[in-house]
């Protein structure tokens, strides 16, 4: 395509007056973990670009703030965490934030839908899965953004907390939450007729992450192997694990990029299953507003990759 040069020229006296009819500095924000700093970034736009603080490749799971961190928190005007079953390492920095500086818990965002967590293992079957005491992690289920529904609500609740914080950019923030659900709507429906196919066919995930995900596109996971990530499993259930894998014709082992993965070499031996990564928290990812969208978009591909290979 052939863009004539002058055309920007045109616009260049339009833009600089819509920056100097906003004269105070945007809101310094603050996010916890590298998919919701996506959500956040895709509703700030070019208005402010908040900070992302854990790093990806790393886990929210038993995350340790390194000083830098701590500092980036302590001068945050606005901090956006999921709550203290994700990333409870900011429960105690966030209650003793300063009185001027807010924040925002997206699990308890109006309209976010929320799953008990369940215990690690092979389930008996799809009905009987929750038992609220799973993960370690108290028991809520805290991977919410899995769940394109949950994503909505968090960028309508970040759109509100923003034109509360920066009323003078409250309509460039909802206009760009409009315009980010309208994509997660799109995402959606092309994720459900990409996993249609796949949709009863077992397999098993490394920690249990994807509960918020397999239920809003009805999959058929088995199970998990461990309960916490940072803790590998025992003998007993590496082999009824392994055994399980066998019995119920799991045709996929999903292991996780930022751990080790010789528990599934060792699940998979003998067994008929193949062996796919899937990402909750996109480490490989560029943090920015496409982080989200490409995040669901990999996991998605994972699972058809390996559960239907075309091959
Ligand atoms: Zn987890």
């Amino acid at each position: 395509m052939i863009v004539p040069m002058k055309r920007p020229l045109l616009f260049a006296p339009l833009l600089l007056l819509a920056f100097s009819a906003a004269a105070e500095p945007p809101p310094r924000v603050v996010v916890s973990i590298a998919p919701i700093h996506s959500l956040v970034a895709s509703v700030t736009g070019d208005a402010l670009k908040p900070d992302l603080l854990m790093p990806p490749g790393t886990t929210p799971h038993s995350y340790a703030l390194r000083p830098s961190e701590a500092r980036t928190l302590a001068e945050a005007e606005l901090v956006i965490w999921i709550g203290e079953h994700l990333e409870s390492v900011l429960a105690k920095p966030l209650a003793s934030l300063g009185a001027d500086a807010r924040q925002l818990e997206l699990m308890g965002a109006p309209g976010v839908s929320h799953l008990p967590a369940r215990r690690a293992g092979i389930r008996e079957s799809r009905e009987k899965q929750a038992d609220g005491h799973g993960h370690g992690y108290g028991s809520e289920d805290p991977h919410l953004w899995l769940a394109p529904a949950n994503a909505r609500a968090f960028v309508d609740a970040t759109a509100a907390m923003l034109a509360d914080v920066d009323p003078e950019r409250a309509a460039v923030y909802r206009a760009n939450a409009e315009r980010t659900r309208q994509r997660i709507d799109a995402l959606e429906s092309d994720i459900r007729r990409r996993l249609d196919p796949v949709k009863p066919l077992p397999y098993l995930v490394f920690h249990d992450a994807y509960q918020h995900f397999e239920h809003a596109f009805e999959l058929g996971s088995v199970g998990a192997i461990v309960e916490n990530p940072e803790h590998p499993p025992g003998a007993r259930r590496l082999a009824t694990v392994r055994q399980s894998v066998r019995e119920r014709g799991v045709r996929c082992v999903f292991s996780e990029p930022q751990f080790r993965s010789s528990v599934v070499d060792l699940i998979m031996e003998g067994g008929g299953a193949r062996h796919g990564v899937l990402d909750p928290v996109g480490s490989e990812l560029n943090p920015g507003p496409d982080l989200w969208f490409e995040l669901m978009d990999e996991l998605t591909e994972s699972l058809v990759a390996c559960l239907a290979p075309s091959e």
